[in-house]
């Protein structure tokens, strides 16, 4: 039976995210003497943390896995015997990794610890073939995870609005560097594809540990234009279906519903039917979130397929460019995996017919320039599914 353990964490105050992350492993610690982490960390092992580092946000913007938890994880994972490494490939980086890095305050733990980070792109790649693939045969996936001997994950409490919920699962998207990831969104870009891709990364790389930063999470349009909020808790397991099935329980839906969560279960990756999963710590009903906002695109994923279909061109959602809000950067026109923003006329241009909705420009605009607007209709639609699931709430 997986294991997940919930406990609170008040604050990204060192010794609160330290003294939590200790109950959570001693919950998980099975019936042996020692907590998880000492049973996964041995002597001299390389350790890769794998953050979220969406890109160069502060810390207070809550988009990245905050700085604090990862120091503190580095730190214990040496008290454990291990040496830590730090390493990820954020989507776009413009100005560079190590502004990223810089920005986010990875470089900070990185130097205050005596620990390296790694380049993802330049530290080169391995080509790994996929166990039953459907949409790749082989994965190119940075060096470090298979060089590694252990991989600790790291993920955010986050809303996504291809995906519905990031995770555990989707966090390893950062495993496979640079644009490379394009090609997920090229060949999958319906959620429920983009979820089966996802989980052809789970079969080929499982991180032996995943640690969630729900201190301050996103709500909304998230991964990076949502709206934070303080959750004050940490999720830790050693299966990171479950951990993401714990997550969309926590938060009012069924795991089975995201498409990552979903896709991994029918592969066997992990456990995603909450009867088999034992929570440790907080009991889940105490601690459920209200009124916890969806991503706008989500509203479309839970619905069966053949529905959206019916309904495919009345309920749109399209990235909308602001043009008081753009920079003119440009980063969007290279990102968008099928080439649907260009250059014209001194401004930046989306062409509806070629746009798959994969909402990447969305994620990665670095100013925040890109709106989801929906059409009239779908603004009603929405409006009539969030009175729905009120009911559905009051019911439960
Ligand atoms: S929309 Fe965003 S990513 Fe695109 S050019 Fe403007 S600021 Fe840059
Ligand atoms: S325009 Fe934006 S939403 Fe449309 S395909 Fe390109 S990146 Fe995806």
């Amino acid at each position: 039976m997986s294991k997940v353990a919930i406990v609170k964490c008040r604050s990204y105050n060192e010794d609160d995210i330290e003294n939590s992350l200790n109950i959570a492993f001693d919950l998980l610690s099975e019936d042996s003497q020692e907590s998880i982490l000492k049973r996964i960390v041995f002597e001299n092992s390389t350790v890769l943390l794998k953050p979220n580092m969406l890109g160069g946000y502060s810390p207070e913007e809550g988009v990245n896995t905050h700085p604090n938890v990862i120091k503190v994880v580095a730190k214990l994972v040496k008290e454990a015997g291990g040496n830590a490494i730090i390493g990820d490939s954020p989507s776009f980086a413009i100005k560079g990794i190590e502004q990223v890095w810089e920005k986010s305050g990875f470089k900070n733990v990185a130097d205050s610890l005596g620990i390296d980070i790694i380049n993802f792109e330049k530290d080169g790649l391995m080509e790994v073939d996929v166990p039953q693939s459907t949409f790749f045969e082989k994965l190119f996936i940075a060096k470090q995870a298979f060089h590694a001997d252990i991989i600790i994950n790291l993920p955010k409490l986050k809303t996504h609005t291809n995906t519905i919920l990031t995770g555990a699962i989707k966090n390893l998207l950062g495993l496979v560097p640079g644009f490379l990831k394009a090609e997920f969104h090229r060949r999958a870009h319906r959620p429920s594809q983009f979820g089966v891709a996802l989980s052809e990364i789970l079969s080929v790389i499982k991180p032996s540990l995943n640690i969630m930063d729900a201190i301050v999470g996103m709500e909304g349009n998230g991964p990076t234009a949502g709206k934070l909020r303080i959750i004050n808790l940490l999720l830790v397991s050693t299966d990171p279906v479950a951990l993401d099935a714990v997550f969309a329980n926590l938060v009012w839906l069924n795991p089975l519903d995201i498409p990552t969560i979903y896709a991994a279960y029918q592969k066997n990756l992990g456990e995603a039917d909450l009867k088999n999963i034992e929570i440790v710590g907080i009991p889940l009903n105490k601690i459920r979130l209200s009124n916890f906002i969806l991503p706008k695109q989500s509203l479309l994923t839970l619905l069966p397929s053949p529905i959206v279909k019916i309904l495919a061109n009345l309920i749109r959602i399209r990235p909308l460019i602001l043009e008081d809000k753009c920079s003119k950067c440009k980063l969007c026109i290279t990102g968008c995996p099928v080439k649907a923003i260009s250059w014209e006329k001194e401004k930046i241009n989306i062409n509806y017919n070629l746009c798959i909705e994969c909402f990447c420009c969305h994620e990665f605009c670095p100013n925040r320039a890109i709106k989801l607007k929906e059409t009239f209709s779908t603004f009603i639609y929405f409006k009539i599914l969030g009175l729905m699931s009120r009911i559905r709430k009051l019911w439960a």
